[in-house]
């Protein structure tokens, strides 16, 4: 079970620490001696209910969550966390307000704006806080809180926004929660979960797909505040004419079956467990948040040096730590650039399609040392090319 250190930079799924690949798929095969695997034992059973007890007090004590909030997982990714959020905040928000109210969201990339797509889909109606495309014309920045529609709390179950815009390259050092009194927080956190401290008394839901920092595709983690677990019955909300949850993506039913209200992917819970485990071993969220930014600088850093070759398309107090969005000034070096990274061993870096050019994910797992050679070809290449 070896291999060579990989220097990948996709997007999702991404590169995992090889050292907890290797106990996973020793535990694929035969968990903690119980001659079968952890993706094949029952998720109602003693090591796979400790799996995902495990894994909830891991992350509570890694990320420091508080007792007021609630840590749950469910299938799905992503889009099933913005799909599932507009039935189970407006559920909670009518139970004290006797309405759904109107959802709203600040769309500063593609994320935020499939997210109130979805909600608008549903049937709910949404309010807009801002539109950095409407704004700027692009997507690049986060524009000034003045530019910004406050939505009222007594009409709005939640203000969402996505804290990190995995293909615009887009990230939020701190969301204007001073804005937003009375008002529940929703962060979409699935590219950047775990890359930083971060305070979760300002939250109402945290969520994100487990496959970028923390594990692989098939398991969304949630935190979300305890006083939100609190919906009307079906009854009334049919009456209230607010359409409900799936129940498998229904809150309040699976945080009261400990995230096993219908099979967990147990192994692929497991596979975070030992994410969170090394964490902890490795010095915690402060050491991690260190160490994502001293990667991100330098790549940054390196692309600033070579203007004639790389465009820096956001604007530098919305860059993202996680995802470096850049392009070639000239288009035709793009297949160049891939294939020559590529012989390097250098991989994941072509653009997403909506955006072209490049992007260097540096999640959590990708070390320094990989940076440091993206950083080094980066400088080459341009050396190579400029005139
Ligand atoms: N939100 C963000 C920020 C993402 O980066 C992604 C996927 O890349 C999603 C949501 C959707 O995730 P999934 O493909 O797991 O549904």
């Amino acid at each position: 079970l070896e291999r060579k250190e990989p220097n990948y930079f996709g997007a999702g799924p991404a590169q995992l620490p090889t050292s907890v690949l290797q106990q996973a798929a020793k535990d694929l095969i035969n968990f903690q001696d119980l001659g079968i695997g952890a993706g094949e034992i029952s998720h109602r059973s003693p090591a796979g209910v400790e799996i995902v007890d495990n894994t909830k007090a891991y992350l509570k004590k890694l990320w420091h969550i508080p007792d007021t909030h609630e840590v749950f997982f469910l299938q799905g990714g992503g889009t099933t966390g913005f799909s599932s959020i507009p039935t189970n905040l407006t559920a909670s928000f009518a139970k004290k307000h006797g309405k759904a109210g109107k959802p709203a969201y600040v769309i500063t990339g593609n994320w935020s704006s499939k997210a109130r797509e979805e909600a608008d889909r549903l049937g709910f109606e949404t309010q807009v806080v801002v539109n950095a495309k409407a704004v700027d014309g692009k997507f690049g920045d986060i524009p000034d809180v003045s530019k910004w529609n406050i939505p009222k709390p007594e009409d709005t179950p939640y203000v969402y926004y996505c804290d990190n815009e995995t293909v615009h390259g887009v990230e939020f050092r701190e969301f204007p929660f001073d804005q937003f009194k009375g008002i529940e927080v929703v962060a979409d956190m699935s590219s950047d979960f775990l890359s930083k401290p971060v305070d979760f008394s300002k939250y109402g839901v945290v969520f994100g797909g487990a496959q970028k920092n923390v594990g692989i595709a098939g398991v969304t983690i949630y935190i979300i505040k305890k006083a939100l677990l609190d919906y009307p019955t079906v009854g009334e909300l049919r009456k209230l004419d607010i359409p409900i949850a799936p129940i498998a993506f229904d809150y309040p039913t699976v945080v009261s079956k400990d995230s096993a209200y219908n099979t967990i992917p147990t192994f692929a819970v497991h596979i975070i467990e030992l994410v969170l485990e090394r964490l902890i071993k490795n010095g915690g969220i402060k050491n991690q948040e260190q160490e994502n930014i001293k990667k991100s600088n330098l790549l940054y850093s390196t692309l600033e040096k070579y203007p004639a070759i790389y465009n820096l398309p956001v604007s530098k107090r919305a860059r993202s730590r996680m995802n470096v969005v850049f392009t070639l000034k000239d288009k035709s070096l793009d297949a160049i650039f891939l294939k020559e990274a590529a012989a390097q061993k250098l991989g994941g870096l072509k653009g997403h399609r909506s955006v072209g050019g490049m992007r260097a994910s540096l999640y959590n797992a990708v070390t320094y040392h990989s940076v440091e050679l993206l950083a080094q070809f980066v400088e080459n290449f341009a050396k190579e090319h400029q005139q």
